[in-house]
Order: C-alpha cells, then structure tokens, then sequence
C-alpha cells in the first residue's frame, strides 16, 4: 500500500505516519530523513542547499525520493510525508509512482495554533511537552523527569506559526483535490490512539 500523509502542522501528521508505518509494516518516508540518508552524488547536492539555507529543489528532491522507493523495504509500500507538499511537487511523483490512498489529518487553524504554542522543551534535558494536549508535564514550569525549566521552541511563536499555515492553505491544500478520488479524511482533533484507529479502519 503506498500511501501519502498530508495535514498541517500540529495535526500529528509525523507521529501518525511512524505509528501506521509500524501497524502495516512499510516504511515512514519523511523529506527529513530523505534529506539525511542521501548518499554519494546527490547527498553532495543537498548538502550545498541546506548548508547555504536554500530549498532543495523538486526534481533533486525526486530523484532521492525515487532511489529510496527502489529499495527492498518498499516492495509492500511506502508511507509519505513531507512530499509532495505542492502541485509540481504531485506532477513529478506521478512520472515514478502510483499512490493507493491519501491520508488528510485535519485541524482547524484555531486549534493548530493552540496546540503549537503549548509546544514547550526542557532546557537541561530537552524532553519535549505541551502545555494544552498531550503529554502535558505535570506543572507547566518545570520538566518532570529533571526538574529543568520549560522554555518554548523558538520557532513556535505566533507569526511563525501563522506564516507555515499560510503557506499550507496555499500550497499544500490545493493538492488534496488532485487526489479527491483516493482522499480519507481523518479529523484530527482527538486523541492520538483514536486518529490511529480511525486511519487504520479507513484502509481496511
Ligand atoms: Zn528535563
């Protein structure tokens, strides 16, 4: 089953992908780890973009994509997340593969927002919490496992955060209509062992 994980951030999208991925067996492709695991000739590449702070473009981003499927862990299938993130990013995984289904955790932007900013880390240990869902420390200045104090992420403030859901709503939206025809939708607003639930009854 090779399947496509979309939904904002906030939505559990990653920590949904990793648990299905488990579930089903298939490995959970994130562009990050694409991104880390490139080797030889197109791992020089990236690092050139990354390093000068650039977006690593499409097509470069798609070949890594299409050595990794190749390999003997994606015979079953494959889980996706991160890409495509945009219509050229659909078109050009359309000349490598067929996707089955699409997966949409959705979230609105009220509770997106809330949820990123209760996004807090321990400063000695780095354990992370949130202060509005789970896993909530049990006082919301000091970690639980340390005592440190619970400083937000830095790039979790409020203009940040709206700017990445812009950017969502523009880019990424637009391709859940080119997949109508495969979409589930999941909302995205409930516990994670339900979100889980739900996505694997969806598949069955
Ligand atoms: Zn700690």
């Amino acid at each position: 089953m090779k399947l496509i994980f979309i939904g904002p951030q906030g939505s559990g999208k990653g920590t949904q992908a990793e648990i299905i991925s488990e579930e089903l067996g298939i490995p959970h492709i994130s562009t990050g780890d694409l991104f880390r695991e490139a080797e030889g000739e197109v791992k020089g590449q990236v690092d050139l973009y990354m390093q000068s702070g650039k977006l690593v473009p499409d097509e470069l981003t798609l070949k890594i994509l299409k050595q990794r499927i190749s390999q003997p862990d994606c015979k079953k299938g494959f889980i996706l997340d991160g890409f495509p993130r945009n219509i050229n990013q659909v078109n050009l995984l359309k000349t490598i593969t067929e996707i089955d289904k699409v997966i949409e955790i959705t979230l609105s932007d009220f509770e997106a927002l809330k949820r990123l900013e209760g996004r807090v880390s321990c400063e000695k240990c780095k354990e992370g919490y949130n202060l509005f869902t789970e896993p909530k420390p049990k006082n919301p200045l000091h970690c639980d496992l340390c005592g440190g104090r619970l400083v937000r992420r830095d790039d979790d403030n409020e203009q940040a955060i709206k700017k990445r859901l812009e950017i969502y709503h523009k880019e990424t939206e637009p391709i859940l209509n080119e997949y109508k025809d495969i979409l589930i939708k999941i909302n995205g607003e409930q516990n994670i062992e339900k979100i889980t639930q739900d996505i694997l009854k969806a598949l069955r």
